[in-house]
């Protein structure tokens, strides 16, 4: 009998823990899921308030990462996945206290339609003129890593920087473009400009590509479930066994030990084959102490960035006074504490009832840790200061919930990849260790179900 130890219980650890209760059939084989709070599925978090769907967590993932939908449609529940609702998307920037619209045609930060972009007040003159010159770079054989905030300003400026990279980047690994690795967090961009050069011309070469295949009803950008994402780790544990399951189990440390591993939670110390640590790097570093102090300290090396999300449910009327659209997204340079703030009743359908509007804002990296120590009610009214002045909105919430989510967004710093290497060196060195997990190869949802399901998968086979 193969016995394997999961440490982790949010969304990568269950879906190893998926895939090893596929594989038992054929297999003999036995797991056991490690979790150290009280509650398994980690920052998948749903409130169900006054009608409203709350994310406290993540509150969708995006659609062309097919492994979460996947793990949805694999459990029975590809009925419950919703599309965002994309013909109404509309998103906004702050810039100069005002809110301004993203122009059509923006990929990421890549203008493809010259005439919105060319009209739009969200970019200065100058930054126009770079983004025509822009058009003109020359492909670049890069043999080292750099920022996404190097690469961005180099192409385009530093105004882009300010004005899209960094917010964007921002709502998304709560970091700051000019400490994320552009060849981990923008690969695609990174060999647009080996190729092409340009980026401008990269993408519109792609366009001009997919113009000559048929043409095919783009798919929604984002995917949520139906009851929230919580929903996906309970369906998950709903299939798992239960005698398999050990919450307020921390793992303290994990040691290798004849061709096998001891893992040690609390007073108990177990013996299996095989170790799956399914924990957020920095967390993983510290279990790995005992058995490579070498791997531990790479995978500590790992930065890690708090973030904070604030759930607001109004009255409908609320809805009508707001600008239509997803939402809108805060430049560090605006001096504001908030970095975002969605208006989720008007991205996802299921997500509010007809009478009520449903916001939720965010703060990350440097915003949530200033913040931090506050109380919730000081943290909602900041988040209502601040909404009153960039949305002229004044009324009472019906309710407010603050959600506050300490060192859970990796930051995939310069040099990230090559980190990786010697991670994956070090972990070779460690017979039936696996890792899965938000630090290495992406940070959402989808990403870090396929490292939960690729690392079960792994071990089985070993
Ligand atoms: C506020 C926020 C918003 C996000 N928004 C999105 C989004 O919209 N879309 C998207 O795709 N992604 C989003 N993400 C990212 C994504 O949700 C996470 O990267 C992903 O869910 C992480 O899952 P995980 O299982 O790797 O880690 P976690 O969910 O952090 O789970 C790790 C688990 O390990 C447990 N643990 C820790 N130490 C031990 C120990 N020693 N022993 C046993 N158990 C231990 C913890 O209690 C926890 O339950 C967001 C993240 C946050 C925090």
């Amino acid at each position: 009998m193969k016995r394997i130890a999961i440490i982790g219980g949010g969304i990568s650890g269950l879906a190893a823990a998926y895939e090893l209760e596929q594989q038992r059939s054929g297999a003999e084989l036995e797991y056991v899921l490690y979790e150290a709070s009280s509650q398994l599925g980690g920052v998948l978090r749903t409130e169900h308030i006054d009608g409203c769907v709350v994310e406290a967590g993540p509150d969708s993932f995006v659609t062309e990462k097919p492994w979460a939908a996947d793990l949805c449609r694999d459990l029975g529940i590809g009925d419950q996945l919703i599309g965002s609702n994309d013909s109404d998307r509309k998103t906004y920037i702050l810039t100069r206290g005002r809110l301004v619209e993203m122009p059509d045609g923006l990929m990421f930060m890549v203008p493809t339609k010259i005439v919105p972009t060319g009209l739009s007040p969200l970019f200065s003159w100058k930054t126009k003129l770079r983004m025509t010159q822009e058009l003109f770079h020359p492909p670049r054989a890069v043999d080292h890593d750099e920022s996404v905030a190097a690469f961005v300003e180099r192409h385009y400026g530093a105004e882009m920087v300010d004005r899209l990279a960094d917010p964007l980047l921002s709502g998304v690994y709560g970091g700051e473009a000019a400490n994320l690795s552009v060849r981990a967090v923008l690969p695609r961009f990174a060999e647009m400009e080996r190729t092409h050069g340009s980026l401008g011309r990269a993408m519109l070469a792609a366009r001009k590509k997919m113009r000559g295949s048929p043409r095919k009803a783009a798919p929604p950008l984002f995917t949520s479930l139906k009851n929230g994402m919580q929903s996906l780790a309970e369906t998950v544990v709903s299939r798992l066994r239960p005698t398999s399951l050990r919450t307020n189990a921390a793992v303290q440390a994990i040691q290798a030990e004849a061709g096998g591993w001891i893992v040690s939670a609390g007073m108990q110390s177990d013996y299996f084959d095989g170790v799956i640590v399914a924990l957020p790097s920095l967390a993983a570093g510290n279990v790995l102490r005992m058995a490579s102090s070498e791997l531990s300290s790479e995978l500590g090396a790992v930065q890690y960035s708090s973030s904070i999300t604030v759930g607001l449910g109004y009255d409908q009327e609320v809805g009508q006074t707001l600008p239509p659209g997803f939402g809108f997204l805060v430049p560090r340079s605006e001096g504001r504490q908030l970095l975002a703030a969605t208006f989720v009743h008007n991205k996802f359908p299921h997500r509010a009832p007809e009478d009520r509007a449903l916001l939720r804002c965010f703060f990350a990296g440097g915003n949530a840790d200033r913040v931090w120590e506050l109380s919730e009610e000081q943290i909602v009214g900041i988040v209502r200061k601040e909404l009153q002045e960039i949305v002229g909105l004044r009324a009472e919430p019906l309710f407010a919930r603050v959600y506050k989510w300490r060192s859970a967004m990796a930051q995939y710093g310069v040099g990230h990849l090559e980190r990786l290497e010697r991670i994956e060196r070090l972990r070779r060195l460690l017979p039936g260790l696996a890792l899965a997990g938000n630090g290495y190869r992406g940070i959402g949802v989808p990403d870090c179900v396929r490292s939960g399901r690729e690392a079960a998968r792994e071990l089985v086979k070993s």
